[in-house]
């Protein structure tokens, strides 16, 4: 791996290979970008943007655990400006997000987003893992399971006697796409839940700003035992968040249980995720709507309990064309009334968490780059990093609306 000193004298510059020159004058294209985006005097802490409503958040996914791919996205969305970077609850998933962060700021002194595991307290599609025996499959099957695949977990080995094939673990991240297009029913769904006690271990580490709980809304009592559970590990944390799915009617009730449950020993800020439809956002246009739904639904509503909103669940590039169609965009008021359950200054919506759509625009340029180079650092492909900052500041600028006035 090569790595590259760009203090060096314009004549020094001269005597180097071509390769490089052309490597080091795509990072400084890449570092233009960042400052011309305006980046550096639009993004604020993560706090202030929750409270003027353009907080994002990337989602590496809550099972997707291939590292590299982590570490690389979290480089070039903490580039970007992301707020909080959320990922599965896994030491080594962790530790790739911190190198991303870090190697991102070993290029531009940007500031540091927030770190978030996610996990669940009780059955979710977020965490689950497709699995099958290649070697039962018919021979001269279509495979029309890896062509759905949205993030390539799949690749067929059978019969030629291959070890490997099926599904990458690491790589599934559960969308379930692949389960209704097999024709000969042989995909399963393996459903877990988080340890709650190694989670516990996993957040005193102390180098974890969030925790995020996935939750059906429906079952307060897994919610509570997962609550007790933790402890005090939550003690030092900046946000706790709740992600759950519009449940209609029984939406709000479910949260202020919830909040109830958590209130006691919440020390720090809450979050609530409206989780419109799951790992969608690269499905297309239309997969927004609900989480803008949601959104609507729960911003008019009165008896709600404390806490940020934040849209996720079918999230893409029209996401806030969405809000503002509904006037939520970064407003402190619906129907030119305050949130009630609010501080009146603070934004109704408060960001936006970006997900499927979020890897598959940046994941096509790291496939391409794993295909030249195998497992390699983003960085240390700075044409490729450049392609891939393009794409995100395109995403995560809608929110943050850089290089408007
Ligand atoms: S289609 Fe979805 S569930 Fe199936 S292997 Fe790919 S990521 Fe996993
Ligand atoms: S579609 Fe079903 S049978 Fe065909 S390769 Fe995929 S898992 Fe095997």
């Amino acid at each position: 791996m090569m790595s590259l000193s760009f203090s060096c004298s314009a004549s020094l510059y001269a005597q180097l290979p071509s390769e490089v020159q052309a490597r080091s004058s795509n990072l400084d294209k890449v570092k233009n970008l960042i400052t011309k985006s305006g980046i550096p005097s639009k993004i604020t802490s993560p706090l202030e943007s929750l409270q003027k409503g353009n907080w994002v958040k990337l989602i590496c996914g809550a099972s997707f655990e291939d590292v590299t791919d982590i570490r690389n996205l979290s480089l070039v969305y903490t580039l970007a400006g992301v707020d909080c970077i959320d990922c599965a609850a896994e030491a080594s998933v962790v530790n790739a997000v911190h190198d991303g962060i870090e190697a991102a700021r070993g290029i531009f002194p940007i500031r540091r987003p927030w770190v978030m595991i996610s996990v669940n307290d009780n059955e979710d599609l977020h965490f689950r893992k497709a699995e099958f025996d290649p070697n039962d499959c018919p021979i001269d099957c279509s495979r029309p399971c890896e062509n759905v695949c949205p993030a390539d977990a799949i690749s067929y080995f059978g019969k030629a006697g291959a070890s490997k094939g099926g599904v990458l673990a690491e790589r599934c991240y559960g969308c379930g796409r692949c389960l209704p297009v097999c024709p000969y029913d042989k995909i399963r769904a393996i459903t877990y839940i988080r340890d709650v006690a190694a989670t516990a271990e996993l957040l005193k580490h102390n180098d974890i700003d969030a925790l995020e709980i996935h939750t059906s809304g429906r079952q307060a009592e897994s919610f509570r035992e997962l609550w007790n559970g933790l402890g005090d590990s939550i003690d030092g944390l900046r946000l706790v968040a709740v992600s759950l799915p519009d449940i209609g009617e029984l939406t709000v009730p479910a949260m202020n249980s919830m909040y109830a449950t958590m209130r006691a020993n919440l020390q720090c800020l809450n979050l609530w995720q409206l989780d419109g439809r799951p790992m969608s956002g690269d499905i297309g246009r239309g997969a927004t709507r609900e989480a803008i739904k949601f959104a609507l639904h729960l911003a008019s509503i009165k008896d709600k309990p404390k806490g940020f909103l934040q849209l996720a669940g079918g999230t893409n590039a029209h996401t806030v064309e969405g809000l503002k169609r509904e006037k939520l965009f970064q407003t402190t008021t619906i129907s030119g009334k305050p949130d009630e359950a609010n501080d009146p200054s603070l934004a109704l919506i408060s960001g936006v968490a970006f997900g499927g759509y979020a890897r598959k625009i940046v994941g096509r340029i790291l496939s391409s780059l794993q295909s030249e180079h195998g497992f390699a650092h983003l960085e240390d492909y700075p044409d490729h990093l450049l392609k891939a900052l393009i794409e995100s500041l395109a995403l995560v600028g809608t929110v943050k609306c850089y290089n408007e006035r």
